[in-house]
């Protein structure tokens, strides 16, 4: 026997895109299902750095872009959800550093100083005294200059577990292997048929959303309809263990319009830290090998920070691809984006911070095409396998 869910929204990827939204809609009273095919969580969202960017780091060229204005909202967006007055609940979600910071290794020169002073920034960069100073760069051996910026770190296990709270329930698993995307011949979307035997099931929704990442390339292949294109950015992350390191949250910030250095810090079990590195090595080191991947970070971290002993660091590399809708020559897009086709929304967020973005985005579309709430929540069936949370990346680097 065939299971049928009905429902208002069916959301097909369980990352920030389309965990935010759950909660979102969830709460706005539609009925939603999330069908995830791996874990929930656990492609670039856990993968990310964390940071809530309020767009200074696209500040760098010493102008303020489109992306920097745009996503400067964003943190007291985030802000006022883990205080309990936003528009989801995410006060169970744990902050790992109030502040993002910026240093100079050597002074940044005249022009950026002016600017990062200048009425633009104000209130998003902040010069600190040395009394000021996170823990990590109190050594008397740190030379240069500190910025505070308007941006957090959050702990994003923690974020996906509050997110989900009370909707596990309604996310299903999905194998595509033995699942389609059923179309007529106006290419609406009329059903997602899973299973085959007792675990049969028929997901119709009024609309849908994907929200799948890398892996909405292949939703809207599937689907067969002339959608937007995808374009992939990778990265080649770092991580090092630093035996009681203190934690280090900052931007390095050297000639280039990308930080030399993005470092953020992640507790592990046994009560370290890891370092997680991305910034320019990140971005050029896609065709390097772990291991010159790791020579060329120890090479940065010595010359940056010649009093932290690295000896008996352990070092691991990361790779992840950023997935977003396809720009001109690579260049980084400037907001989250939704594209309504028929009865779906075909969305990318772009960036962790701006998933509050997207789902404004798809709930103006929303009000636009007049979809209220209609559908009760629906029934998975225990027959039916739920998505499980994601472990976090470095679980096992180290092992
Ligand atoms: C190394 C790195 C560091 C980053 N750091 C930051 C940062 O500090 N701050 C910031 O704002 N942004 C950051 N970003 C960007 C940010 O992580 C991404 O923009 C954001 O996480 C994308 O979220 P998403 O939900 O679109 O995709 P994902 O997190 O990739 O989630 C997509 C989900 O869909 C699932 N899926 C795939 N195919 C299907 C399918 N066919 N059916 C159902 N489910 C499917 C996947 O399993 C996955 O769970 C970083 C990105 C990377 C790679």
């Amino acid at each position: 026997m065939t299971q049928h869910l009905d429902t208002d929204i069916a959301i097909l990827g369980g990352g920030i895109a389309g965990l935010w939204l759950f909660r979102r809609l969830s709460e706005l009273g539609y009925s939603t299902l999330l069908l995830e095919s791996s874990t929930l969580g656990g492609e670039q969202t856990i993968k990310s750095q964390g940071i809530i960017h309020g767009g200074t780091k696209y500040a760098l060229s010493g102008n303020l872009t489109k992306a920097s204005e745009c996503i400067a909202s964003m943190p007291q967006r985030w802000r006022d959800c883990m205080e309990g007055n936003g528009e989801i609940d995410l006060t169970q979600a744990q902050l790992l550093s109030p502040h993002h910071y910026m240093w100079s290794s050597s002074g940044i020169g005249s022009k950026l100083t002016t600017f990062f002073a200048s009425k633009a920034l104000r209130g998003r960069v902040d010069a600190l005294d040395k009394s000021q100073y996170p823990e990590f760069f109190q050594h008397p051996k740190f030379r240069g200059n500190i910025y505070k910026l308007n941006e957090f770190v959050l702990d994003i296990g923690s974020v996906i577990t509050a997110l989900t709270e009370g909707l596990l329930q309604r996310t299903i698993k999905i194998d595509w292997q033995h699942s389609q995307l059923e179309t007529d011949e106006q290419g609406q979307i009329t059903a997602i048929t899973t299973g085959g035997g007792e675990d049969a099931c028929m997901i119709r929704a009024r609309r849908y959303v994907f929200a799948a990442g890398a892996g909405t390339a292949d939703l809207i292949s599937r689907w067969g309809i002339d959608g937007p294109e995808m374009q992939l950015r990778p990265l080649h992350m770092c991580m090092v263990k630093v035996p009681n390191a203190a934690p280090l949250f900052a931007h390095c910030i050297g000639t280039s319009t990308v930080p030399r250095l993005t470092i953020t810090s992640h507790p592990t079990a046994d009560g370290q830290w890891i370092w997680y590195i991305g910034g320019e090595p990140a971005e050029t080191g896609v065709n390097r090998t772990p291991d010159e991947q790791i020579a060329v970070c120890q090479q940065e971290l010595k010359a940056l920070m010649p009093w932290v002993d690295l000896s008996s660091a352990q070092w691991a590399t990361l790779r992840a691809n950023r997935a977003e809708p396809k720009q001109n020559s690579l260049l980084r897009p400037d907001a989250a984006f939704c594209k309504s086709i028929n009865n779906c929304f075909i969305t990318w967020p772009t960036k962790l911070a701006l998933a509050p973005n997207l789902s404004d985005e798809v709930i103006k579309h929303l009000n636009q095409q007049e979809i209220k709430p209609q559908f009760p929540q629906p029934e998975r069936s225990p027959l039916l396998q739920g998505a499980e949370i994601c472990q976090p990346f470095w679980s096992d680097a180290f092992s």
